[in-house]
């Protein structure tokens, strides 16, 4: 997607802060975290969100997340980690490539909303 702003975090044409990187995904620090380590999983191949996303897309996230379970160490994450994919308007989704948000590095107030 040309005009995607994460695929262009993806392919390096913006600048970006990648904590992790390999063949399906790059994760990323929040530009303007809300917690203390707020991060992006971002899937390399584009779709928009979760009710878009194709069979093959849906098996390279699963990849993705167990990947993540691997990374909770080195990522901070050791207390707990919240993870959250906002899909349309009543989510406030602003960026329309897949990504997952992973919150942590604090003790996360139990309100979603
Ligand atoms: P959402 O509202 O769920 O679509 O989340 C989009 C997220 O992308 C927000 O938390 C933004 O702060 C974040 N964001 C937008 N642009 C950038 C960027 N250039 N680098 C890192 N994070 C970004």
């Amino acid at each position: 997607m040309n005009d995607c702003i994460f695929c262009k975090i993806i392919k390096g044409e913006i600048p970006s802060t990648k904590v992790y990187e390999d063949n399906d995904m790059v994760i990323i620090k929040d530009i303007a975290p809300q917690a203390p380590v707020h991060l992006l999983l971002l899937p390399k191949e584009h779709f928009a969100n979760i009710v878009e996303m194709t069979d093959a897309q849906a098996q390279t996230l699963g990849r993705c997340l167990k990947k993540l379970s691997t990374l909770v160490d080195e990522l901070g994450l050791q207390g707990g980690f919240r993870l959250v994919s906002n899909k349309g308007a009543d989510a406030c989704q602003s960026v329309e490539h897949l990504h997952i948000h992973v919150l942590g590095g604090t003790k996360l107030t139990e309100k979603m909303g």
